[in-house]
This record gives structure tokens, sequence and C-alpha cells, in this order.
């Protein structure tokens, strides 16, 4: 009789388990991948988030040659993806040479926040002073803040505003997929510089730890430069700002 009541109690279980199997196994298909390029002389991270169906959304197209160009491309053929999407984090021109090239090759128009738009506009005469000339995006430009998401699949990526390396700069997270591109606010220990036009070092502090450090510790960040960390990685390690 004991035994009977176990049995019945384990089939009344099995549909939460199943419902569990179920959740698992699609939390997995609608997982985000990201591919990540090193573009241009300022050795600058381009990202691609790519779903299982093929959509996909370009984070900072920082290509800059022809060959560059042709590495972006080539890959978005060989997934055969479909590009949907064209987002900025911040627009210092190491991050924006290629957004012409993205428009024109995928008919996507621009995406950022409101306050990088004078950034924007500003990049190619930086261009000129590092000695990189280049044909600015001059599409239509499309604002994006804090109150904003990315939907890729069923996936929502969630805008956040991290401003202090540059006036607007923000972050995307994705919390199903647990991870944060997060352009130059937070680099594998280090921080972003505050010494270009619209940087402030108090402001880029509060964004690290009211922004990102309350992320979850698992939490992959994707920086502009360098290697990937993670959350609790650079609350432990970072040198500039703790957590
Ligand atoms: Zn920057
Ligand atoms: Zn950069």
């Amino acid at each position: 009789m004991i035994q009977m009541i176990g049995y019945l109690r384990s089939l009344r279980s099995m549909p939460g388990i199943q419902a569990k199997i179920n959740a698992f196994t699609q939390e997995k298909a609608a997982m985000i991948n990201v591919k990540i390029f090193q573009f241009n002389p300022l050795q600058e991270n381009t990202y691609l988030m790519y779903n299982e169906a093929g959509d996909c959304i370009v984070v900072d197209p920082g290509c800059y040659t022809d060959k560059e160009r042709d590495q972006l491309k080539d890959f978005i053929e060989a997934k055969q993806l479909r590009p949907i999407m064209l987002v900025n984090t911040h627009c210092h021109l190491d991050h924006v040479f290629g957004n012409k090239f993205v428009h024109e090759t995928y008919g996507l128009e621009l995406h950022i926040h409101e306050g990088e738009k004078q950034v924007l506009e500003m990049a190619p005469t930086s261009g000129l002073m590092w000695n990189l000339p280049f044909d600015n995006y001059t599409g239509p430009i499309h604002f994006m803040d804090e109150k904003s998401h990315l939907a890729l699949g069923d996936e929502a990526i969630q805008v956040l505003f991290t401003p202090g390396h540059s006036p607007a700069s923000i972050s995307f997270y994705a919390a199903q997929s647990s991870f944060v591109i997060a352009g130059d606010v937070l680099f594998r220990e280090s921080v972003g510089r505050t010494d270009l036009p619209g940087g402030n070092p108090a402001v880029l502090l509060k964004s690290i730890t009211e922004q990102l450090y309350c992320l979850p510790e698992e939490t992959i960040v994707y920086s502009g430069h360098g290697m990937p960390t993670t959350i609790g990685h650079e609350k432990r390690h970072n040198p500039y700002v703790s957590g």
C-alpha cells in the first residue's frame, strides 16, 4: 500500500518534470550565439548575436578594410544568417566604421541612443585625426534607450544605459543566454577611458556598479576591446572598480 502511494505520487509529479524538461530544452533552443571579430587598427570587437533560426543582430561593425568587410560578409553567408538589426553601443569611430557597409549590404538602418548622435557626426573628424578616414553612415537613425528591447527570436535583449566612457553608451543584456555586450564601459580587469568628449569618471563608475555589477556573477561580459570576462571576475579582480 505504501509502495502504491509512492507510485501514484511519482505519477502525479510526472507532468511537473515534463514541464521542466520542456522549459529546459526550449531554453537551450533559444540560446543566442555570439561571434566575435576583431577589426581595424584600434582592435575593436565587432559582435554578431544570432540564434538557431538564423536571425542576426550586428553590434558595432568596426570593419575598416575590404578584407575585414569580406570577413563579416563571408561569416554571415557561411552560417546562412539573416541580419535583422544594426546597433551601436556608442559611436566612437572604431565602433562605427562598418555602419555604412552593413546598411548598404543588408538594408539595415542604424539604432543608437539619442545622446550618441553628436558623437556619430564627429566620427569622421576623429577619423582624420587618427589618420583613419572613412565614409560615415548617412541613412535613417532610430533611437533606443533603457526602456527598449532588442528581439532575437523569443529572447528579449535588454538595453542598459551605461554612460561615462561616452555620453550615452548603452549595453545589451541577454538574461536568458547570460551575457552582456558592454561596449567600452567595462573591460577584463580594466574600464573605459573617460578623457574623451562626453566622458566622466564618476558617471562611468555609477554605470558599472549600478547597471553591470548587479547582474548575475556568471554573466559573460563581451567588451569593445580585449577578451571576454564575467561580472563575478570583475567584481573580485577589477583594479578600478571592485564589487
Ligand atoms: Zn569608445
Ligand atoms: Zn572602442
